[in-house]
């Protein structure tokens, strides 16, 4: 294995990373380290976050820049706020022993003027996103002339996103480059062009398979029915006392509701969503990086480019449409040598889109049995009476009180003082799972509803042929209709931000909604019959960005898919 030393980087980067614990590069590290740091090799890496990326191009950028030189030499553009505050905290950690050396984060929804004074003192390397450093340079509040180096940072999220405009603008706005490194977890079309308009001879390495889970992500789910996700979800936690971990929802209502919910019912979580300011964002996410929230309850767009350490557990409380955001939500766990759990709820109609993400994900995934009320109890009396023991009871001034306490208790047995501290600290937990139900979807009950056993079987069978079929088949026989609206990828959204746009507009339930099938400039979306008119109303004739929404039921006139 190789070390830092040998990949040629400066001794105080090394002894900085040293008190990292970083022990060995990683394999993205030691392929990518010893190209950049001569400064003029175009790079793509292919790797997702996780694999150590950012010190990947952090440690070479500070290797190769002029401390000595007050003004601009690197830039790294990266898609959220969140990512930029966290590059931007890996490269402080790294230049701890480099003086002179100053990095910035320049971002949207924070003042901006703060921002450029914070540049006017003169840095080498700023890290931004697209859209506050375009804005930044109309302003003529950054000079790009001397720029050498260029770091695009999940470039993939960033077109995603529909930043490719900004790219090229920053791409054409960098005279002076001299090299170009993009990474990115996947290598979708518009990147290659974008790489082979803009980069000369990248050397491309590609570090983990694509689309490929973590090997160290143990990835489990759980199959109830619709109406019992939330009391599934409440089991999972509980069965997991020493959970730190985040919940994944389609939805910003979902995020909000279930947080809210979770809060009365004393569950240490709050909620991370697009509704909320800057100001907000930073609290949550604070709270939760210390662990002073022990759950953070997130939709994928809110929760884009979260780092945080040592999270247990991932849990999907709904499947995402698309694999990659179901890799997205799963990588948060598992990270730097750590093992994690990513768990789904999954419903029977949803087995189909479960068994195909089971699939491109290339790795088995364990079905689990949803605990029962005494599961729940016996676990979490026991990882309490494990807390108890381990216990550090080598520092207070104890002695001083156990002979009274022992007084105290003398007529009390040992078996007497564990019932006591048991009915003390799980009163709550014993009440509640008293009766508890059964929360597996077992076969029989399957059986007791014909409907729901036939279209269980049907999505089943169906994940072997593909879903278009037998979603067609479910969705016609339950009373839907299908609408076509003109946006679409093209328009910057993910399948997730265009079900929360939808919806938030129209103030319909995800509930209503069947299959949404996006293309480049349009979309069509299943939705049952009594709820299509709201949402058309709702939306058809509206702007977005600027453009007019056009929304018609597609089987009466609209464009077809395909057409
Ligand atoms: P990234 O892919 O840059 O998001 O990095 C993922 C995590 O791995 C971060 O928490 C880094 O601090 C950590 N990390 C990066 N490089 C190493 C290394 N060589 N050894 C151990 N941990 C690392």
């Amino acid at each position: 294995m190789t070390t830092f030393e040998a990949l040629g980087i400066d001794a105080r980067l090394i002894q900085a990373t040293d008190e990292l614990g970083y022990v060995n590069p990683t394999a993205i590290q030691e392929q990518a380290i010893p190209l950049l740091l001569s400064g003029t090799q175009d790079f793509i890496g292919l790797a997702q976050t996780g694999t150590g990326k950012t010190a990947a191009f952090g440690l070479p950028l500070l290797h190769i820049i002029d401390a000595a030189a007050r003004y601009p030499q690197a830039l790294v553009v990266c898609p959220t706020r969140e990512l930029c505050l966290q590059i931007v905290k890996e490269i402080e950690l790294f230049k701890k022993y480099m003086t002179g050396v100053s990095v910035v984060a320049v971002y949207g929804g924070a003042s901006i003027g703060l921002q450029i004074r914070d540049l006017k003192r003169g840095v080498q390397i700023v890290v931004a996103t697209p859209g506050r450093l375009i804005d930044l340079i109309e302003r003529k509040a950054i000079n790009l002339e001397q720029i050498k180096y260029v770091v695009l940072d999940e470039a993939d999220e960033m077109l995603n996103m529909g930043f490719q405009d900004d790219i090229e603008f920053i791409l054409k706005n960098t005279p002076q480059r001299e090299s170009t490194w993009l990474f990115s977890a996947t290598m979708p079309p518009e990147i290659r062009k974008v790489s082979k308009r803009y980069m000369k001879d990248p050397k491309e390495v590609t570090v983990g398979k694509m689309n490929t889970a973590n090997k160290s992500i143990d990835h489990q789910y759980y199959v109830t029915t619709a109406q019992h996700r939330y009391e599934t979800l409440k089991r999972i936690i509980d069965f997991n006392p020493g959970i730190y971990g985040i919940i994944f929802t389609r939805t910003k209502l979902d995020a909000q509701e279930i947080s809210e919910r979770l809060t009365r019912e004393g569950y240490d979580i709050d909620a991370l969503h697009g509704d909320l300011t800057q100001g907000q964002r930073d609290k949550v996410m604070g709270q939760f990086r210390d662990k002073s929230l022990q759950l953070l309850i997130a939709t994928d767009v809110a929760a884009r480019g979260i780092d945080v350490v040592g999270i247990t557990h991932v849990i999907n409380y709904e499947l995402p449409d698309d694999v990659e955001i179901y890799t997205h939500r799963s990588g948060r766990t598992g990270r730097a040598g750590n093992l994690g759990i990513c768990i789904s709820i999954v419903h029977a109609k949803e087995m189909y889109k479960f068994k195909q993400i089971e699939r491109i994900n290339n790795s088995q995934f364990h079905k689990m049995d949803i605990p029962s009320g005494k599961d729940v109890c016996r676990k979490q009396f026991f990882h309490f009476m494990d807390k108890l023991l381990s216990a550090d009871i080598s520092h207070g001034d104890y002695e001083t009180y156990v002979p009274l306490l022992a007084e105290k208790f003398a007529d009390v047995t040992k078996e007497d003082v564990l019932k006591r501290v048991a009915a003390m600290e799980f009163d709550r937990f014993l009440k509640y799972y008293e009766n508890a139900e059964d929360l597996n979807l077992r076969e029989r009950s399957r059986r007791d509803t014909n409907e729901r056993s036939d279209s269980g079987r049907r999505e089943e069978r169906s994940s072997d042929r593909g879903r278009g079929d037998s979603r067609k088949e479910y969705t016609r026989g339950g009373g839907y209709s299908r609408l076509f609206l003109n946006l679409g990828t093209k328009d910057g959204f993910f399948k997730a931000s265009f079900l929360q746009f939808i919806l938030d507009m129209s103030d319909l339930k995800k509930e209503v909604l069947g299959k949404i099938d996006m293309k480049d400039m349009n979309s069509w979306i299943e939705i049952e019959r009594g709820a299509a008119q709201q949402m058309i109303r709702s939306l058809d004739g509206k702007k977005y960005k600027g453009r007019s929404i056009r929304m018609n039921d597609a089987d009466s006139g609209g464009p077809r898919r395909g057409a």
